[in-house]
């Protein structure tokens, strides 16, 4: 999860690659009480998390070990963030005030930990994607460094970050459900582009994850992890890509349906 970047890209900012880590010196008492109930929830669940997650779709998962660590202590991090060069993820506990502080709550204080767990498999998610993009052969790989972003045009850019949280998300929401106003209903999509940044922060990270989920969600229910496959090395890549979001979709549907009309 790392949306609100993308509006400073699209903004004409340099693309940086990688957020730079903030270092966390002093923490309150609170926030160590938090951090220590998220981790023994992290430790004790996350073969079982694992395991959801093979079956919400991310097929052979068990088979990229090792699995992430998890840090939760963290002012580098947004709600969650997956570090593909660490294998690691860093989650932010609630107590620590920002931009999504209302409806994060990474809170491990109570008994509800729908919300940590959401975020767990959102990014645990972005592990399998980058863990299968790595297994794909060069033939079949589209620039195997996936996140690599500095290499990549604005538009490559934005259709790859699409995909992986539109993949993440898909497993996130099959396991835990929709969050409520994060949908990207029938009138959203239909005019959908992350080009459109003439709205509020908030509203822009609830379409931009709401209709990337919306992106994959055929392509991965009819098809399953070949079509995770085919968006990971068809992602959206040049500004009419970006620009009609729903006609790309139709593209790759086409596309797998053509395949497996012949047989591949
Ligand atoms: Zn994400």
């Amino acid at each position: 999860m790392n949306i609100m970047k993308f509006k400073k890209v699209i903004a004409g900012l340099a693309i940086g690659g990688l957020l730079v880590g903030a270092a966390l010196t002093a923490r309150p008492l609170a926030s160590w009480f938090t951090e220590k109930s998220c981790q023994s929830y992290v430790d004790e669940n996350l073969n079982n998390i694992i395991k959801d997650l093979e079956n919400a779709g991310a097929v052979g998962i068990q088979d990229f070990a090792p699995f992430p660590t998890v840090d939760i202590q963290s002012l580098e991090s947004d709600i969650g963030n997956y570090w593909y060069n660490e294998n690691r993820i860093t989650l932010r506990p609630a107590k620590i005030p920002g931009r999504f502080a209302s409806n994060a709550a990474v809170n491990c204080f109570s008994d509800n930990t729908n919300a940590l767990r959401r975020v767990l498999d959102h990014e645990i998610g972005h592990f399998y994607i980058h863990a299968l993009n790595r297994s794909l052969t060069d033939e079949h790989c589209y620039n195997c460094s996936w996140q690599d972003y500095e290499f990549y045009s604005e538009y490559e850019y934005i259709g790859k970050d699409l995909i992986s949280e539109g993949i993440a998300e898909y497993f996130s929401r099959k396991i835990n459900g929709t969050e409520t106003g994060r949908e990207c209903t029938d009138e959203i999509w239909k005019t959908y582009s992350p080009l459109d940044t003439e709205m509020s922060d908030e509203v822009y990270g609830d379409r931009y994850y709401g209709c990337s989920h919306r992106l994959v969600k055929p392509v991965i229910d009819a098809y399953g992890v070949e079509g995770i496959k085919r968006l990971l090395v068809n992602p959206p890549k040049t500004q009419a890509d970006i620009a009609d979001i729903p006609f790309y979709q139709n593209r790759i549907l086409a596309e797998l349906a053509e395949n497996h009309q012949f047989g591949y």
